[in-house]
């Protein structure tokens, strides 16, 4: 049994089941005689892991491998935020970005290091405690992107934005298969894997077969959709381990009842704690100020009196729950609480919460 009740906001915990199988593997690959971190790439052994893993996303996701392809990547979300307008923003076009916290404000970045990007809503002015209005988006935009859920500021889409015939690129770094949505409205979805399914290492981009058609030809080799694409994710190493892991966690997600029941146990999980925080407005401050925005993996709060906040860590401690510590750009506290997060967990959290006002 797990001695610990881990809020890590990314690296973050794992099913159990998952890392033991893990474990197994590191030592023994199936009975191959080589571990799962010998084999080659090029191995026939890979390619299986590689197509399951392949097959197994799509199906989760309610996609069709005719239309989308997944990629399995290295260099992280963060990565992303330069590939994407780099294979995807012409230099004569334009971008359109929602601009929701820290992470959407990288991405912006790095687009303008390429051509043009326009913000077409920001809650910067309030501190992103709240998702912005999303203004009209540019016709010949080539692309809206939005970030999914906010991990640093507890926000999160749970409607995704009408963008006509303007394709929708989403970072879904923290809620990559962990909320139901219609992932045929996304044009391209990238999420380092280290959140909800897997291991830090491996980035996973999910991009719809029409738009790979549609990428720059002058993409250097290794930023290129379409030549990871063509190599079956195989043009250098991959990251043979974590696509390894990944697809473990998607098998795993199967058994849960996909998607829609991950998401349905994140939905009481997070009702648990947020109505143990609402039941005591005079000690706890929810920092996202409107309700049908709050994030239900990422819980962000503050204490009205700051001064107990080492007191509310170290009384966390004893019960054994770590990585509850808020964002430096957010302070206060923030449970993180992921597909692999138990519900037994979040109800000793909201057990702690209730006793912690009580005080
Ligand atoms: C964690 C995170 C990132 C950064 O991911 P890396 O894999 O460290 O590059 C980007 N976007 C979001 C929404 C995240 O939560």
């Amino acid at each position: 049994m797990r001695q610990v009740i881990n809020f890590n906001p990314g690296p973050a915990v794992l099913p159990q089941s998952v890392l033991q199988q893990a474990a197994a593997a590191v030592l023994d690959l199936d009975g191959a005689g080589m571990s799962v971190l010998e084999i080659s790439h090029r191995a026939r052994a890979f390619e299986a892991i590689y197509e399951a893993a392949h097959e197994d996303l799509l199906q989760l996701m309610g996609l069709d491998a005719g239309t989308y392809s997944v990629l399995f990547l290295g260099g992280g979300a963060s990565l992303q935020f330069f590939s994407v307008p780099r294979n995807l923003l012409p230099p004569d076009g334009v971008a359109a970005y929602v601009d929701t916290g820290v992470w959407s404000q990288k991405a912006v970045e790095q687009a303008r290091r390429v051509g043009r990007a326009e913000v077409v809503g920001s809650s910067a002015s309030e501190k992103y405690a709240r998702l912005p209005e999303v203004s009209p988006i540019p016709a010949a935009a080539a692309y809206l992107h939005i970030t999914t859920n906010n991990t640093i500021e507890g926000t999160q889409f749970h409607q995704t934005p009408e963008t006509g015939a303007v394709p929708l690129v989403a970072d879904m770094s923290s809620d990559f298969l962990a909320t139901d949505r219609d992932f045929t409205r996304f044009a391209l979805m990238y999420a380092g894997a280290q959140k909800n399914i897997g291991p830090a290492g491996v980035t996973i981009v999910v991009i719809r077969r029409s738009l790979l058609d549609a990428c720059r030809e002058d993409v250097p080799e290794m930023l290129s959709y379409r030549v990871h694409e063509k190599a079956r994710s195989v043009y250098n190493t991959p990251p043979v381990f974590g696509v390894y892991v990944v697809g473990l966690v998607c098998r795993w997600i199967m058994e849960q009842g996909g998607v829609a029941g991950v998401a349905a146990a994140n939905r009481r999980k997070a009702e648990l704690v947020y109505g143990a925080l609402d039941a005591h407005p005079d000690v706890y401050e929810p920092t996202v100020t409107v309700p049908a925005h709050r994030s239900l993996v990422n819980i962000t709060f503050r204490l009205r009196d700051s001064f107990r906040e080492s007191e509310f860590l170290d009384g966390a401690r004893e019960r054994h729950m770590v990585g509850l510590r808020g964002h430096r750009a957010v302070g206060g506290f923030r449970a993180s609480m992921y597909n692999a997060f138990e519900e037994a967990w979040a109800e000793r959290f909201a057990d702690y919460l209730h006793a912690f006002a009580r005080l």
